[in-house]
């Protein structure tokens, strides 16, 4: 571990115009720089860095961060590996503490579970390439598919032995930890102290994660499975979780960006094959149903997804269900059918890569669409199960919210109702209703309908509150607007005696905190307050612990995106310098009161309606004090807002 002393010392020289400047032509713009994002292709400049800030943004492709997140990022550095890279350039001397207990043992495991990942893909390499079983077997099997020596190794494709305990044995030899080792899915537990290969026999796919490191590996028998799985795969451990993984992203990430599209197939074949013929852009789900996960993973390079399948219409079916989440992530979805029985892996071998692009090209069809046909084949002429489909249709339509996909979503209602053979006009009605429904279901469980009207009754809202406007519909985000106005205005003064944060301390004294981390956070500022430290954003942007680091990241984000949109109206405005921290701090204060007095309420509320008679005149009084606190928090949240 470094000592916070170091981090500290490199947090203060860090300048992120000179290191971002390396890599990205910045020009000052006001009091921001400007540049072409180095993550995406863009032609006209939308990556913002703010120096004052210590962050970047780009605003086409969304990525964000400090100068540590850009080093692990774009160089692929880890936090450590950024930390020092910085201390070098700043000629700062590294000093290095120990880990506690905990962070030890973690850290160890995952650490030891990567090296010995590594120790066992650098075993199958030589069990593939160098002995008489891996050539004659192995190595002829992957050569009889088609598979090129140069992209064996580029993907580092081995082989493990089929005798009963090779690789363990060497893993035993070089003192690897055998408590640990049956994590891994490497070697399993026989007659109770007896470790043998899992993967006997196997052709063995490393899994890299996103920046190239092996957390876990595919293992596929060599020919056709009779009896066993086609397929073994590492078992979820501290580093291999199962939802987040896509096979291939490693390789596919910078073609995915170039080509703006991800390919997604479904095995680890048609990956290898697809790159072998220099279709890169492409990753694997590893054959389950897409996760939320993986599909952020593919929106953070691309939001065009383009899903090739080789199945049957049964299976194509089971496919399509859960696609809905990729429309509500904005993805736009193409299904592309491989015909004749092929995979990706065959087809892409037996017509070669410019007529496999072709196909794809010109066979893409569009989720929604392609979804409507397969389920009205599937109705034909029952009437009941049409209309059935009129509402499944209308039902995805209506999660396509973004203001910006109206244009889309018109094209979509044409193109459907012709499709239907039903009037356009009564499918708008039916997806507009759809969506005011799912409007009013969000909006139940909008809390203080009282102080939403008159928030939006108050003539310049935006002036006065920027994005608090939007707090009284989420769960958490009061809670994280407390802490970003704590982190942006604690140090500055509330009046001659307390600084913010001392202000907020002694109102929010009575309530806690919800969510764990942001209770955490603001516990932890206070106690660097209270020493003295003057702590703030900065010094919380680059603290050890991940977690908190991008809780601090996500919060400054926020700020750093609310400001530069101030700054452009107060510019517009003619006003500059205006100061709106006090009614900024003061409205977070209430509004994150209000929230936990209403929780306090319903839940009073709660026990009223089964307490004895005696119970209940009690309940009833603390009701009524929590109503009048309310109401006169309300009140007064309306006047700064009406001034
Ligand atoms: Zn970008």
């Amino acid at each position: 571990m470094i000592t916070p002393q170091t981090i500290e010392q490199i947090k203060n020289r860090i300048d992120i115009i000179d290191v971002v400047g390396e890599y990205v032509k910045l020009k000052k713009r006001g009091a921001n720089y400007l540049g072409l994002c180095p993550f995406h292709n863009e032609k006209t400049p939308s990556f913002t860095v703010s120096p004052a800030k210590e962050l970047y943004k780009c605003f086409g492709c969304g990525k964000s961060g400090n100068t540590i997140t850009f080093l692990m990022e774009h160089d692929k550095m880890s936090y450590v590996e950024a930390l020092k890279f910085l201390a070098a350039r700043y000629n700062i001397e590294v000093e290095e503490t120990e880990a506690s207990p905990e962070q030890k043992q973690l850290q160890q495991a995952s650490d030891s579970l990567y090296i010995i990942n590594n120790f066992a893909q650098k075993f199958f390499d030589e069990k593939l390439f160098q002995t008489e079983e891996g050539q004659n077997i192995a190595l002829t099997y992957l050569k009889e598919r088609g598979f090129r020596e140069d992209i064996i190794k580029k993907f580092q494709i081995g082989f493990n032995p089929s005798q009963r305990d090779e690789l363990a044995k060497a893993l035993l030899q070089n003192q690897f930890n055998k408590e640990l080792l049956p994590k891994t899915g490497l070697v399993v537990v026989r007659n109770e102290t007896e470790l043998i290969d899992n993967y006997r026999g196997r052709i063995i796919f490393p899994i890299h994660n996103n920046t190239g490191k092996i957390i876990g590996f595919g293992a596929r028998v060599i020919g056709k499975a009779d009896k066993a799985p086609k397929y073994i795969n590492t078992p979820e451990n501290e580093i291999y979780v199962k939802s987040k993984v896509l096979y291939g992203s490693y390789f596919a990430r910078l073609a995915i960006d170039k080509a703006n599209e991800c390919l997604l197939v479904e095995g680890y074949t048609d990956v290898v094959s697809l790159h072998q013929a220099g279709i890169e852009n492409v990753v694997a789900s590893g054959g389950t149903s897409l996760t939320t996960d993986q599909l952020r993973i593919i929106k953070k390079y691309s939001n065009n997804l383009t899903i090739i399948y080789d199945g049957d219409p049964a299976g194509v079916k089971a496919a399509l269900r859960g696609l809905d989440m990729a429309l509500e992530e904005g993805l736009n979805v193409k299904l592309v059918l491989i015909p004749d029985n092929e995979d990706p892996d065959s087809y892409v071998n037996k017509v070669g890569a410019a007529n496999f692009q072709n196909f794809v090209a010109k066979n893409k069809k569009d989720f929604i669409l392609f979804q409507l046909e397969v389920m009205l084949k599937d109705a034909g002429k029952d009437v009941n199960k049409k209309n059935e489909v009129v509402n499944h249709v209308a039902d995805t339509l209506s999660k396509i919210s973004k203001a910006e996909d109206f244009t889309k979503l018109q094209e979509y209602i044409k193109q459907c109702s012709a499709l239907l053979k039903i009037d356009e006009g009564g499918l708008t009605n039916l997806v507009n209703k759809l969506k005011r429904d799912k409007i009013a279901k969000d909006e139940k469980r909008l809390p203080f309908e009282e102080a939403n009207f008159i928030l939006q009754q108050s003539q310049q809202p935006e002036d006065v509150l920027g994005d608090n406007f939007s707090l009284l519909n989420q769960d958490e985000a009061y809670e994280k607007n407390v802490l970003r106005v704590l982190l942006e205005y604690g140090l500055r003064s509330w009046d001659e005696q307390k600084t913010m944060a001392q202000y907020i301390f002694e109102e929010l004294e009575q309530f806690s905190f919800d969510n764990i981390d942001l209770g955490n956070l603001f516990n932890d500022y206070r106690t660097r307050f209270e020493q003295g430290l003057q702590p703030d954003a900065k010094s919380f942007l680059y603290h050890p612990d991940d977690a908190v680091r991008n809780l601090v990241m996500s919060i400054t984000i926020v700020q750093h995106e609310l400001s530069q949109k101030w700054d452009e109206r107060l510019e517009g405005m003619n006003i500059v310098n205006r100061d709106v921290s006090l009614q900024d701090v003061k409205n977070s204060v209430s509004i994150f009161k209000l929230q936990k007095l209403k929780k306090l309420i319903e839940e009073n509320e709660r026990d009223m309606e089964h307490a004895t008679y005696d119970e209940f005149i009690t309940l009833h009084q603390i009701h009524k004090h929590l109503k009048e606190i309310q109401s006169e928090i309300t009140k007064e949240l309306g006047t700064v807002i009406m001034k």
